[in-house]
């Protein structure tokens, strides 16, 4: 049996013709999938009979079942997922004012360590596939009061430029006015600095939003937190960024973590602006969520408005995140840790 969510339009209609059904079928089917939520192959009640049942026989429809669900005073809702291996994977919503953002995973577990990060704690299990990566979607948004999602975050469990095949698949299926229609430039990759996935993304015929995260502005010190960069150094990386922006004529943000005693004081501060200077990009400062068994601890908040006037002084352009879901263990595979632990 296989996921039905793994075919593009084009497959699925593929599939039909082989079946002798009307290709048109494919988009109906797509429909009650991306748009109209359906639960079961038999609600899709336009479709004779025999081909609900043909498709009822070869595919399903679901394949995440969700073990717990946890709801953040600030209406922030976080998810765990066991996959149909029984691995694990977190997704997160997130609404605020103007959007409600579903944040996905792209890995059970991660290879890549960073010393903030939770996900990375239990090792790297396997990459989702494009469908286990739309499941998540449609689960967040019809599970959402308003039945929505306005924008998706590749920024959960897992290194999605890791996993470039299938994150692009479900890419396409997201922007795609028949899948779930969300517009490019709401969709958001973030990366820990992959060199070579950078450069593939930037001849992609999308426009969607690069966010890199950086979290240190000297070699030290981010190989330190984030042993990535040990492979693809801090100075190629923002080389890297330059010539993305040039080529694409977009935007990058840069994520910088504050961790006390660890990034967060105003020399550090200097060297961002400086490495950053003359670059087309955001900062967005996100002070850490405490991870005791990490020793991770946030600045004063004091400090974190220091950090960053010194950054808007030097005329960069600099957002700070305000927390979310922080009494829920929103810090990305927090629950995931707990739950494979136990
Ligand atoms: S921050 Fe991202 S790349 Fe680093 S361990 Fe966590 S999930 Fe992996």
């Amino acid at each position: 049996m296989q996921d039905i969510k793994e075919l593009t339009l084009e497959e699925l209609k593929k599939a039909l013709k082989n079946w002798g059904a009307d290709e048109f079928r494919a988009r109906q089917i797509f429909a009650w999938i991306y748009k109209k939520g359906a639960g079961d192959f038999m609600q899709m009640s336009d479709l004779p009979l025999d081909l609900r049942e043909r498709l009822k026989e070869n595919f399903y429809l679901f394949g995440l079942k969700l073990i717990q669900a946890f709801k953040s005073h600030d209406g922030t809702k976080k998810f765990l997922f066991a996959l149909k291996d029984a691995n694990s994977i977190e997704a997160v919503t997130i609404p605020t004012e103007k959007r409600i953002t579903g944040c996905i995973s792209t890995q059970a577990g991660c290879k890549f360590k960073c010393s903030f990060c939770a996900s990375g704690a239990l090792g790297f299990k396997r990459n989702l596939t494009s469908a286990e990566m739309l499941e998540e979607i449609l689960f967040l948004k019809n599970n959402s009061p308003q039945k929505k999602t306005t924008h998706i975050v590749f920024m959960g469990i897992g290194e999605p430029l890791d996993n470039y095949i299938n994150v692009m698949k479900a890419i396409r299926i997201i922007n795609s006015r028949l899948g779930l229609n969300i517009g490019a430039r709401r969709i958001t990759i973030s990366t820990n600095g992959i060199i070579p996935g950078i450069k593939r993304l930037s001849q992609e015929d999308l426009q969607i939003e690069l966010s890199i995260s950086l979290h240190a502005a000297d070699e030290k010190t981010r190989a330190r937190i984030m042993p990535i960069n040990k492979i693809y150094p801090l100075k190629d990386l923002i080389s890297t960024c330059r010539e993305y922006i040039r080529k694409t004529n977009r935007q990058i943000t840069f994520e910088y973590i504050l961790i006390k005693g660890v990034n967060s004081d105003l020399q550090n501060a200097r060297k961002l602006s400086t490495i950053l200077k003359d670059l087309n990009c955001k900062v967005n400062l996100i002070p850490a969520n405490t991870i005791k068994e990490y020793k991770i601890e946030p600045p004063k908040h004091s400090e974190v408005l220091v950090f960053k006037n010194l950054l808007l002084k030097q005329g960069i352009n600099v957002t700070l995140r305000k927390p979310r879901g922080q009494d829920i263990e929103a810090a990305c595979g927090q629950l995931r840790l707990r739950y494979e632990k136990k």
